[in-house]
């Protein structure tokens, strides 16, 4: 009796699923598979072996993929006798025995998932052998989507090309939503599953911006894979854009003379006078500032703390006063980072900091959620500050490309939100100052 699934799970690869047709009534064969995939079977494993197939100065080679230390294909490095050797121009090969037969497979460029091929092929073979010895056959459903082997292909893929945001934010959308839809194949999924997954993001409180945003991440992999996705949906679920949040400048005058510690001073002064992301400016270095020219160069740091190789480095002007102020600071306290700890390390700690220095001070709203449930007021945040000083430079008549320069924003649209037309004071003005000729 065919037609029923097992899959097997390799933990090497975050539990990949190998999808597989079987007679799962034959318990001889389930007893084998599981044995051969403990490896206490005394049937030889096939052996799936990943091959570099590279341009060299001599011309095309095939060599074995060299092993890092850390068990993982190092991308491009061939196994050359005893020497691991780099060869930029190339693609991965698997090479096994079927039938009898060597059987060379292009699994692509891309080291990871080429690893990741091998392995699946491998433990396909296994159970192939098993079903053999226990006088069976298995079909491998061939040209069924499998959504999680799909997605895991597709993280890697985000994760080669230094998307490693999007990759984070991929991973979390797609397992939440193979936890609601239950299908392991692209083709079992319907419309009526996509609604239950809009219905139980919005149970679990996700907002419709939220939604949005992880409907458009799961239905690009969706259409990468090969799905139809008008099928499953008409539309993508709406949102309304919310207005970009700012302080007033009242607020910040307020909040600014209630602070007595010099380095409470300078670190909020930084975030607002510069705009920094929090990142940036926790790992902020004497050495990227220029008193001379006033300016001050950062690279973007991923949410590990570390520098996007591939992003380019950005300089931004410093006004007059915070120059003053951080020429100051650094004679009285030096040190490698700007606003570090007293152990000269990156503070991580500014969010709590302000939190309650805007509760000493007096300045929680009194109505919002975090006021009432935490004492912590919601209106006040560290992106608040980058999202004032992206505001101020547009309404002080910036262009929008020489913002997007400092601020380091990675599109035009993403500025164009802090210009909400309403909020423009200068608006007024410049209306009255339409003149008619007379
Ligand atoms: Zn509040």
């Amino acid at each position: 009796m065919f037609g029923g699934q097992l899959w097997t799970r390799t933990p090497d690869f975050n539990n990949r699923l190998i999808n597989i047709d079987i007679d799962r009534n034959n318990p001889l064969f389930v007893q084998s598979l599981y044995s051969l995939l403990r490896g206490e079977e005394e049937l030889a494993a096939p052996k799936v072996t990943l091959y570099w197939t590279c341009k060299t100065p001599e011309g095309w080679k095939r060599y074995p993929a060299a092993i890092g230390r850390n068990g993982k294909i190092r991308p491009r490095f061939a196994q050359v006798g005893t020497a691991q050797k780099f060869f930029e121009t190339g693609h991965y090969e698997c090479r096994y025995l079927e039938s009898g037969k060597t059987v060379w497979k292009n699994v692509g460029e891309e080291a990871a998932i080429a690893q990741a091929h091998q392995l699946h092929t491998s433990r396909l073979l296994t159970a192939q052998i098993a079903a053999e010895a226990a006088g069976t056959v298995i079909i491998e459903t061939p040209g069924r989507v499998n959504l999680r082997t799909k997605a895991k292909e597709y993280e890697e893929r985000q994760i080669a090309r230094g998307k490693k945001r999007a990759a984070v934010t991929f991973k979390q959308a797609v397992e939440e939503f193979m936890s609601v839809v239950r299908v392991p194949y692209a083709d079992s999924l319907t419309e009526p599953l996509i609604m239950r997954w809009y219905a139980a993001l919005r149970a679990k409180k996700n907002s419709d911006r939220t939604i949005y945003n992880k409907h458009v991440s799961v239905f690009g992999f969706l259409s990468w894979a090969g799905v139809d996705t008008k099928k499953l949906t008409a539309k993508a679920p709406t949102f309304t854009e919310k207005a970009v949040e700012v302080y007033r400048a009242d607020e910040l005058k307020t909040f600014f003379a209630s602070l007595s510690n010099p380095y409470h001073r300078i670190v909020f002064e930084v975030l607002l006078k510069t705009g920094l992301r929090m990142q940036e400016a926790m790992h902020l270095e004497w050495h990227q500032l220029d008193f001379k020219t006033g300016t001050l160069t950062v690279r973007e740091r991923n949410e590990d703390g570390f520098e996007i190789k591939d992003r380019a480095e950005r300089t931004l002007p410093i006004p007059a006063d915070l120059i003053r102020h951080l020429r100051a600071w650094k004679e009285e306290h030096g040190g490698k980072f700007v606003l570090g700890t007293s152990n000269d390390t990156p503070n991580w700690k500014w969010l709590p900091l302000l939190k309650r220095l805007v509760r000493q001070a007096g300045f929680n709203c009194g109505h919002c959620v975090g006021c009432k449930e935490q004492n912590e007021c919601e209106r006040w945040y560290l992106h608040k500050f980058r999202a004032t000083y992206t505001t101020f430079l547009l309404r002080s008549g910036i262009d929008p490309r020489t913002v997007m320069q400092y601020t380091g924003h990675a599109d035009m649209a993403t500025v164009m939100r802090y210009l909400s037309p309403a909020e423009l004071p200068d608006t007024q003005k410049k209306v009255n100052s339409i003149a008619c000729g007379d």
